[in-house]
């Protein structure tokens, strides 16, 4: 995977809103030397959901401060690339043809999948929040804000019963502009082919487009958000799934709104995704 500023990564089931895509690549199911290889994996994805979970709740537990959330937020993400590397350090033992077929390819400057609105927990808006408060000019801030109210002047404009196509507010030069500190889901969805991305972005004018989603390094990220999503909810903090625009848009209007999320109001009501999408 590159670990430059990526285009984004999309279409995965439940992480972008309104998005159905394909999903491909159980490689695991592959590779036929290991015993019960499958079942090895699920086994490996509830350490790591465990892990995550348990980590939260240490760090979000009585004693919480915005600070040691964010240490925990860089700790959760960098398990989630840890155990995207053992995926992608698998795909390379598999023959060449299959490698091919089910290796990431996306890179720096590829945004196709860019497009969603991408669904985060309170605590990934936090993280993006923090980092962009640390290394965004205030020329940049002001440039975000304007994208964010624009989305969501796009998203008000929209028939619900239209697909939604529209560059994410944080993409900036076709690379996402918080990359370090970009949501799980953004992390987790790694298309095997690029084309595919491409005729599905040029159809995207009715409906989803169809993304070769590398199932595995999915289902790491899925299991990580998990573990801190249960963990927010047993620790008492605001626990819907939430649009990254509009959390973004409600902390960057009011920086307040940052520990008083953290005493437990509900400080995002605005973003919080209907059940029904
Ligand atoms: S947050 Fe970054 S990686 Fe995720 S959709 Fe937006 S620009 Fe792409």
């Amino acid at each position: 995977m590159s670990t430059e500023p990526v285009r984004g990564l999309s279409g995965q089931s439940g992480a972008f809103v309104g998005r159905q895509p394909a999903g491909c690549n159980m490689y695991l199911e592959t590779v036929s030397q290991e015993k019960n290889p499958k079942e090895v994996w699920q086994e490996h994805l509830k350490g790591v959901y465990e892990s995550a979970k348990m980590m939260s709740n240490n760090a979000l537990g009585r004693q919480r401060t915005p600070d040691r959330a964010l240490k925990l937020m860089a700790k959760l993400h960098a398990i989630t690339e840890t155990n995207i590397g053992i995926v992608s350090a698998r795909l390379q033992a598999l023959p060449q043809a299959q490698r091919e077929m089910m290796t990431p390819q996306c890179s720096a400057g590829c945004d196709y999948c860019c497009v969603q609105l991408v669904r985060v927990t309170a605590c990934e808006v936090l993280a993006v929040y923090a980092f962009v408060k640390a290394n965004f000019s205030e020329e940049a801030q002001e440039d975000l804000l304007k994208r964010l109210v624009e989305t969501k002047e796009y998203t008000l404009s929209k028939p619900a019963t239209t697909s939604f196509r529209h560059q994410c507010p944080m993409l900036v030069d076709h690379k996402c502009s918080v990359y370090f500190s970009r949501p799980f889901i953004c992390r987790g969805i790694n298309s095997a082919s690029v084309a595919a991305c491409k005729a599905g972005y040029a159809a995207d004018s009715t409906g989803p487009a169809a993304i070769p989603i590398v199932d595995s390094m999915r289902d790491v990220a899925v299991s990580v958000r998990w573990g801190l999503k249960e963990s927010m909810v047993e620790q008492g903090l605001e626990g819907p799934d939430l649009y990254l625009h509009l959390a973004m848009l409600t902390l960057m209007q009011d920086a307040s709104a940052v520990d008083k999320f953290f005493v437990g109001e509900p400080v995002f009501q605005s973003a919080v995704i209907p059940a029904n999408e």
